[in-house]
C-alpha cells in the first residue's frame, strides 16, 4: 500500500544558454540555501552544483525546490533560468504545498505525533541511562547533563525517540491485527515492522504482515484502516472489488480514512 506516487514532479530540460563549457572547475561547494522572489513571493531553494553538469535543472518535490547547476554557472544564469519558468515553479510549489515535508526537530519542547496526538518532547537531566517515557502528552527524555549540552544532543535524542516509537508500534499493530482477525475469522498473521518510506503496509503469502513503524504517528482509526487493508489481502491478493468488499466489512469508513491517510503523508515522512 503506497502512500505517494512520485517524489519528483518534473525536471526542466537544460537551458541552452547555460550549456557553455564551465571555466576550470573549482571544488564543488556543499549545497546552499538561497532565496528568490517569484510572483512577488519569497521562495527558498537548494542550490546543488555538480561537476560535469551541463545546464540548469529544476526539481520540485515535498522538500521544495532544488536547482542543479554546473560548477561555474553564475547566480544570474541560474536565477534567470528560474525566473524564465516562474509560473511553472509557482504552480508546482502550490501543488506540492499540502505534501510539504517539514523536517522533525528533536529539540527540547519539539512537537511529535504519536497515535494522532501531539506530544511535547521534554529533556529531563538525570544521572541515569538515557531513556524515553510517555507521561500524558509529554514525551520525557532522560539525559545526562553533559548530553544535553553536547552538539549532537538532538541526533542522540532522535535515535532514542525512534527506538521508543518502534517499541510502541509493534504491539499496537499486532494487537489491532489480532483483534480484527478474531472478529472476522482470519487466521492471525505474523505481524512485523518495516522501515519502509514508500508504503504503510505489505503482506505476503506466508501470512506475514508488515507495517511501517511510521504509521504509529497516525491516529488510531487510520492505523486500523491500514491493518484491515493488509488483513484483507490475506484473502484477496489484489485490489479487486472483492478485496475492497472485505475491507469494508472490517472498516466501514475506509473510503474517508483512505483519503485522510493519503493527505497526511507529509506528517509521516518528516522522519
Ligand atoms: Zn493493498
Amino acid at each position: 500500500m503506497k502512500w505517494f506516487t512520485s517524489l519528483i514532479s518534473d525536471v526542466i530540460t537544460p537551458d541552452a544558454s547555460a550549456a557553455k563549457p564551465a571555466p576550470p572547475a573549482p571544488a564543488p561547494a556543499p549545497p546552499t540555501t538561497r532565496a528568490i522572489a517569484l510572483n512577488g513571493k519569497h521562495v527558498d531553494y537548494l542550490l546543488v552544483r555538480k561537476r560535469g553538469r551541463r545546464g540548469v535543472g529544476l526539481r520540485i518535490d515535498g522538500k521544495g525546490m532544488s536547482v542543479m547547476a554546473p560548477l561555474g554557472a553564475s547566480i544570474t544564469t541560474i536565477e534567470d533560468m528560474i525566473t524564465k519558468h516562474e509560473s511553472w515553479v509557482v504552480n508546482k510549489l502550490e501543488e506540492w504545498a499540502p505534501r510539504r515535508v517539514i523536517a522533525q526537530s528533536f529539540a527540547n519542547d519539539a512537537q511529535l505525533y504519536f497515535l494522532g496526538n501531539t506530544l511535547s518532547l521534554r529533556y529531563i537531566p538525570a544521572p541515569v541511562k538515557p531513556r524515553v517515557e510517555l507521561d500524558g502528552e509529554q514525551l520525557l527524555v532522560y539525559l545526562k547533563a553533559d548530553t544535553i549540552v553536547a552538539v549532537d544532543c538532538e541526533a542522540r535524542v532522535s535515535k532514542l525517540v525512534l527506538a521508543w516509537m518502534r517499541k510502541q508500534a509493534l504491539p499496537h499493530f499486532a494487537q489491532r491485527a489480532f483483534f480484527f482477525a478474531r472478529q472476522h475469522n482470519y487466521v492471525p498473521p505474523r505481524v512485523m515492522l518495516s522501515s519502509a518510506l514508500g508504503r504503510w503496509g505489505s503482506c505476503n503469502s506466508k501470512r506475514e504482515v508488515r507495517f511501517s513503524w511510521r504509521l504509529i504517528k497516525a491516529r488510531p482509526a487510520l492505523v486500523d484502516y491500514v491493518v484491515c487493508h493488509e488483513l484483507a489481502h490475506l484473502r484477496q491478493m489484489n485490489h479487486s472489488n472483492e478485496f475492497w468488499a472485505e475491507v469494508e466489512i472490517m472498516c466501514p469508513d475506509y473510503r474517508t480514512l483512505k483519503v485522510e491517510l493519503d493527505k497526511s503523508d507529509h506528517l509521516f515522512r518528516a522522519y
